[in-house]
């Protein structure tokens, strides 16, 4: 499907699509040596593919230069059947991965007859074990190297837990590439001596590469090397090789990045099993492993959880069913001990203490705590952690309902910040960076900023908006240097394994905002600033002015939440806090009673076994898993906005429909946007004050006639297609590390088949049919309700200092408030009495926290005085799912006379 379309005409989505682009290039090259084959094409073509090919595959185990050099020949002296076999041979173990199990797939000739001769002692790839490449840059045409790989590959043995296979490239500038669309490699192995120059060409990384902006050092391009594939893919394991100074190299500053810096003369055992040691590493999963150990041992229980051994369950007549469906090691699994060599959660000391350094580590942060009830309830847990009853929050008003509830629970004080909106399809953005400073600002007016204890925003926002994290940190911080940052990650966890998403994660900011602090060039460049803006600077500089705070004084203090479940491959309510935070000492007591107050004191193993093993595939093979359903994203986005049908009908909107042009200060427009390339996205991500996460796609669905309700219901009776979110006149569709190009397919042929409908009954109905429709799109797209901000709490609810009335509010205590039915008292929202009370007052207090679905935020908070914009907002909303609103008695609201 992709090929025919090259996939896109930005160069940027194939630098995403590079494994598609692979295996479509191969396809291209059969096609013509099939001609050629048939006498009907010149062999020129069939060169010039070749070719092309080449270029890509010396950054790839497989084929490999034998059988690249055979299909070479096979060319070369004419061969054309043998061509087109080996070729078609190839390809297809390209698309079903076959090389990885079968050593037959690496051999020229592979004859039924001739299996037998082939299969050399140890040497045999598979039988089940992982697969993966190693990555050797290395001095070229030095028959040394091509001896080291050839003892590195004898090195090989059956027992090894994972087999592998060395991908040789001999200069930094295909390293480079080589990490970038190789998803197999995950250890690299450097020796000295190596160019830097590239001797072909892959076009599409050339930008990528001049991205890099290496200044090179000649003396030193095997660390810088390090440093740089590091910084890109930071969880391969990397090994430096030395001949004269290894240890000179170790302990330079920039080998941090390196796993273990060896002398190039010693053994290539010692390279060999520093390899399988380090996937090893990575491939343990401490809980998990016990978990199935445990499982199969026999044990009595004597503890609470009938359940445990599945006895209950096998012996049983009636529920028997129960045990087939899931299999006897769900049961086996179970254990409600904290003993036998399993963990407690609450209390950790042992594999759960260790899987959760591991995770820490694998996500980039110091700190990660496993949480079993979803992302809501590590939100509360952080939230009670870091703030104490009375203190102030900043918060995203639109922030998903765990932020609200935890206010509450805290005693803690929200400062709403509104989202910039987006009226035309009833959805909000992201908060403005000016908003949250103008909310610090005002605070530091009020004598108030000694209150503020943290900054809670969504990142990204279910619509994809992401924040520069790393801007909004630094701003704030300059404004109060001791700030806690929270940033609800929930959609977003597996972009740490994004190298183009990494800097606009919680976690890849702050280690960002590390570095800067530890430059000294930094307090220089504060010291300016301060000079610029003066003793005295305006609100109106400040807001104006890209802040720089004072290193010296900053206290960097971040906390992620992620919903491990919702973009990794743990179970339902799997979630992660991660921590950078300089002052953790300090609260760790608190945050372990956070942890005693929410945690369930009888968390489910498969859950945690599940959070383990979500990390051990990130960092295995997350960075593939990532690049793919980005590229799977782009597919999407271009099929359907360039498909002449489809198009007509159906729209995604792009990075300049769901971000106004005042927060994509690059100039950046959308991914698919003719010309852009590479520097564009790249700019983007770093200044640009919003980005667009490409895998989070907003189909309009209002101009096919739909509203997003109607339209779910519809993909998924009748296509099997589910989805998640939907708005008036949209759907959300996402795709995620389990996606495939079949699936791409798939949705592209129903949103044909629902266009083709769509356009036959418009010819069928005639000029009346044809009005209708116009006008059910007219209404869906345009007779759109302004979406209300946030009123005010009521002022027994607030606290006003130095004449300015407070935005922060008391939520607790209006939420408690309502428990009383002597103070609450309704009012039915179509009453005459409602719009009375709007006119003449006394002012209408919601009782309750009231969350349409969609568009799923809350328009109401207890204690929130209800404004005319409220009202006309619900009126207007057409859905039926309203929490904390029941139609039949109308708004609940808090008698305060
Ligand atoms: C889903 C979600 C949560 C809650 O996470 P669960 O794991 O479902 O409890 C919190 N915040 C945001 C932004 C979410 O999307």
């Amino acid at each position: 499907m992709s090929s025919q379309a090259p996939v896109g005409t930005s160069s940027l989505d194939q630098i995403f699509s590079l494994g598609a682009v692979r295996s479509d290039l191969w396809r291209d090259l059969l096609v013509a040596a099939q001609k050629w084959a048939r006498q009907e094409g010149d062999s020129q073509v069939v060169q010039e593919k070749f070719q092309h090919l080449r270029d890509l595959e010396i950054l790839h185990a497989y084929p490999g230069r034998h059988l690249m050099a055979t299909l070479a020949a096979h060319l070369q002296e004419d061969r054309r059947t043998a061509f087109v076999e080996l070729a078609s041979r190839i390809s297809f173990a390209i698309l079903a991965r076959y090389y990885k199990d079968d050593s037959r797939e690496w051999e020229a000739n592979n004859d039924v007859d001739h299996y037998g001769d082939i299969r050399h002692e140890g040497e045999s790839l598979g039988g089940g074990r992982p697969y993966f490449e190693v990555l050797v840059v290395a001095p070229g045409n030095s028959p040394r190297v091509e001896r080291n790989v050839q003892l590195l590959r004898a090195q090989r043995r059956k027992e090894d837990d994972f087999v592998y296979e060395p991908v040789v490239v001999d200069n930094f500038q295909d390293a480079f590439c080589a990490i970038s669309v190789n998803s197999n490699i995950c250890a690299v192995a450097i020796f000295e001596g190596i160019d830097f120059k590239s001797k072909q060409s892959v076009p599409l990384l050339d930008q990528a590469i001049q991205e890099l902006d290496v200044h090179v050092d000649e003396s030193h391009l095997a660390l810088q090397l390090a440093v740089t594939l590091a910084d890109y893919r930071p969880e391969l394991d990397i090994y430096l090789l030395s001949d004269l100074r290894p240890e000179e190299i170790a302990s330079d500053e920039r080998a941090k990045s390196v796993r273990r810096v060896l002398y190039a003369v010693e053994e290539p055992m010692e390279l060999h099993l520093s390899i399988l040691e380090g996937v090893r590493a990575r491939y343990q999963t401490p809980f998990f492993d016990n978990l199935k150990r445990y499982a199969s041992k026999p044990i009595s229980t004597f503890h609470a959880l009938p359940i445990a051994r599945g006895k209950s369950v096998f012996k049983s007549d009636w529920i028997r069913d129960m045990g087939e469906f899931y299999g006897l090691n769900l049961f086996l699994a179970e254990s409600s001990a904290t003993t036998g060599g399993l963990d407690s959660l609450l209390e950790p000391t042992g594999n759960i203490k260790k899987a959760q350094e591991r995770a820490a580590k694998a996500f980039g942060a110091e700190h990660c705590f496993f949480v079993t009830n979803g992302t809501s309830t590590s939100n509360k847990m952080v939230l009670m952690a870091i703030a104490q009853p009375g203190d102030i929050i900043i918060v995203d008003r639109n922030c998903h309902k765990s932020h609200h509830y935890g206010m509450v629970l805290g005693g803690l004080q929200p400062y709403y910040v509104e989202a910039f909106p987006m009226k035309e399809y009833s959805m909000y953005g992201a908060v403005p960076l000016q908003n949250i400073k103008r909310a610090l600002l005002n605070l530091k007016k009020e004598g108030k900023l000694d209150q503020v204890r943290a900054v809670d925003l969504t990142n990204c926002t279910f619509d994809g908006h992401v924040y520069n994290t790393r801007r909004v940190m630094l701003e704030c911080l300059a404004i109060k240097p001791d700030l806690v940052f929270l940033w609800d990650e929930a959609w977003f966890g597996f972009a740490h394994w994004s190298p183009f998403l990494r800097p606009r994660t919680a976690m890849g900011a702050a280690s960002y905002i590390e570095k800067w602090m530890a430059n000294p060039e930094s307090v220089k460049e504060y010291e300016r600033q301060q000079q610029e803006l003066g003793d005295n600077p305006s609100d109106e500089q400040l807001l104006n002015t890209y802040l720089l705070p004072d290193p010296r004084q900053v206290r960097l203090r971040v906390y992620q939440t992620n919903s491990t479940h919702k973009s990794m491959s743990a179970i339902r309510q799997g979630s992660m806090v991660l921590v950078k935070d300089v002052d953790f000492y300090s609260i760790e007591p608190q945050l372990h009673e956070a942890i005693f107050t929410h945690a369930t004191t009888s968390p489910n193993q498969q859950l945690i076994a599940s959070l383990d093993v979500a990390r051990r595939q990130m960092e295995l093979e997350g960075y593939g898993l990532v690049n793919n359903a980005i590229q799977i994203a782009f597919d999407i986005r271009s099929q359907i906005n360039k498909h002449p049908l489809i198009s007509r009908y159906f729209q995604v909107l792009g990075a300049d429909k769901m971000i106004p042009a005042e927060y994509r200060q690059s100039g950046f427009q959308d991914f698919l946007v003719e010309g852009t390339n590479w520097d564009d996205a790249v700019c983007s991500i770093r200044d640009d004050e919003f980005f667009l996460d490409p895998t989070r796609i907003t189909l309009v669905c209002g101009t096919a006639g739909f509203d997003g309700t109607q339209f779910k219901q519809l993909l998924a009776d009748k296509f099997d297609i589910q989805l998640n979110k939907t708005s008036r006149n949209s759907v959300l569709l996402q795709s995620n590390i389990n996606n495939t190009r079949s699936d791409v397919a798939h949705l592209i042929r129903v949103l044909l088949e629902i266009s083709s409908d769509v356009e036959q009954k418009l010819t069928k109905t005639g000029e009346q049919g044809k009005l209708r429709f116009e006008e059910r799109v007219n209404s869906l797209m345009h007779d759109v309700p302004d979406l209300p901000n946030f009123s005010h709490f009521h002022e027994k609810f607030r606290h006003d200092s130095n004449g300015a009335v407070a935005v922060e509010g008391n939520i607790r205590e209006a939420f408690f408030m309502s428990w009383k039915e002597e103070n609450c008292e309704y009012v039915a929202l179509n009453s005459e009495e409602c719009d009375r009370r709007l006119k003449e007052g006394p002012p209408m207090v919601s009782a309750k926290m009231v969350i349409p679905y969609p568009p799923g935020f809350p328009i109401l908070v207890p204690g929130q005085v209800i404004s005319r914009d409220t009202i006309e907002f619900m009126r207007k909303l057409d859905v039926k799912e309203v929490h904390g609103y029941e139609a039949s008695r109308g708004l609940q609201l808090l008698k305060l006379r």
